[in-house]
């Protein structure tokens, strides 16, 4: 049972000098670490059904609605659980499927997590490599699979063996069962390819390619060899320079092989055309940058100051910002209230546009609580819908990403607009949740990212381009202001 953290001293004292008592106290750890891990496979087992469950309950209701396909009141349901366990949407509702699909296909694997036999972990290796198996006659299927949680089952008895270990053995057993071939599958997933960044702090990021195991190894072979030659060519300039007695550079290049092939990767992709399709040509890459202006005027190395952020949330150095912000070619100033931070004011001249420029600036991402896609890839809501008179001004209008705009208009989900921007939700079990807009310091945006913005909001809502309210318009031109930098 778990007793205070505060008191582990007393509790865990041991003499290490004493065999005796070494002995008791490891014996006490592993009996507990068995205690502990066959209570959390009870837990597992019983939240996988729990899921599943959900899962059947949206499913049920988008049946009896007509449009099974749509998953609306599946997405519905996964977003009031991921409130409950504060999870991120789009997982909440790969969970329940996940769940789901155990249940529904492979019951008796869940039945070995209930009993202890499996962990969690082996039971997702289980599922995912099972549902490979496919037969067009369906219980034909159904016993396929049933033969397959068995064998799987049998691999995991009696040896130790990690998640990962065992999706290995899972993957070729499943293979052999299944009727349609690697590569008949290969095919029909050719066109499931992405591209995605992820912050991992400290101004890093991890870029992410889905696509052809084959182009992709490929891809990482060439970039490898390519750094390999500059590695070598470097480190030939560098004896070359010795051996003439010159002076090293200033800076020497002193890059992995790793930073080498990522420096390549990016080279590549900002710089070289496409040669697939003539309509890539010639697109440059553009970036939202937020630069407070008291980061910008503080001497950094004094702590406290708030950073400059990558699309109103990522941290990135301030050096960096200026870097890249100085090639753009003009800053709009985005005024924000001392006190909280909401967005007051844009500096701004051409008036449909303003109310584009002060939503993207005040919602900064999609307003679903919790979702954080960022505005640019947002549509324009009417919190009070259009049709049933909700007018078109700012403080009825908010984003939200198409994902969400969906759900909230095919299920009972409902919003009120408060003061400064505040949107009250109300789930479909009745639950009020405020999500607040983005607190925010005064900061710049670089001008030409805001009115692509404009652009993409005024084809998918043209209706939004009334409306202004008075203190959006300024006399003063903003290109008579100094330079932000
Ligand atoms: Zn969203």
């Amino acid at each position: 049972m778990y007793q205070p953290a505060a008191s582990f001293k007393e509790r865990w004292r041991f003499d290490v000098n004493d065999p005796a008592s070494v002995a008791a106290e490891r014996a006490a750890i592993l009996s507990e670490t068995a205690r502990i891990e066959s209570a959390r496979r009870a837990i597992d087992a019983e939240a996988i059904l729990l899921e599943a469950r959900a899962y059947n309950f949206g499913y049920l209701l988008d049946l009896a609605d007509g449009h099974p396909e749509m998953g609306m009141h599946v997405r519905s349901i996964s977003a009031e659980i991921s409130f409950e366990v504060q999870a991120k949407h789009s997982l909440v509702i790969r969970q329940l499927a996940g769940s789901w699909n155990a249940v529904r296909e492979f019951p008796a694997a869940v039945d070995a997590v209930a009993d202890g036999r499996i962990s969690g972990h082996h039971l997702d290796a289980i599922v995912s490599s099972g549902l490979l198996i496919s037969h067009e006659v369906e219980a034909e299927q159904a016993s396929l699979r049933a033969r397959y949680v068995e064998s799987a089952l049998d691999q995991v008895s009696g040896q130790i063996l990690t998640e990962a270990a065992l999706r290995r053995i899972t993957a070729r057993i499943a293979e052999e069962l299944t009727q349609i071939p690697l590569a008949e599958r290969r095919r029909k997933t050719r066109m499931k390819g992405f591209v995605s960044v992820t912050d991992a702090g400290d101004g890093h990021g991890v870029l992410h390619v889905g696509g052809s195991l084959l182009l992709l190894t490929a891809v990482r072979d060439r970039v490898r060899k390519q750094a390999t030659r500059v590695l070598r060519a470097r480190a030939k300039a560098e004896k070359a320079a010795a051996a003439a007695g010159e002076a090293p550079e200033s800076e020497p290049d002193e890059r992995t092989l790793g930073e080498v092939s990522a420096d390549l990767v990016c080279d590549q992709l900002l710089t070289s055309d496409p040669t697939s399709t003539t309509a890539a040509n010639g697109v440059q890459a553009t970036v939202n940058l937020v630069i407070p202006a008291t980061t910008l005027l503080a001497d950094q190395r004094e702590p406290g100051h708030p950073p400059a952020l990558l699309d109103g949330f990522s941290p990135v150095p301030i050096d960096e910002a200026k870097r890249m912000a100085a090639t753009a070619p003009m800053f709009t100033r985005i005024l924000t209230h001392p006190v909280t931070g909401t967005v007051l004011a844009v500096d701004t001249y051409t008036p449909t546009a303003a109310m584009r420029r002060f939503l993207a600036a005040r919602d900064v991402h999609c307003r679903f609580p919790g979702c954080r896609l960022p505005a640019r890839a947002c549509q324009i809501d009417h919190t009070q819908e259009w049709q049933h008179g909700g007018k078109t001004c700012l403080g009825n209008l908010e984003h939200l990403c198409v994902f969400h705009h969906v759900m909230r208009h095919a299920t009972p989900w409902s919003i009120d607009q408060l003061e400064g921007g505040v949107l009250e939700w109300k789930t479909p079990g009745g639950t009020v949740l405020a999500d607040r807009p983005e607190r925010q310091g005064v900061r710049f945006v670089p001008t030409a990212e805001i009115n692509a913005q404009s652009e993409a909001a005024s084809t998918a809502d043209p209706s939004s381009a009334t409306a202004v309210p008075p203190e959006l318009h300024t006399e003063r031109d903003p290109s008579n202001d100094p330079p932000p930098f």
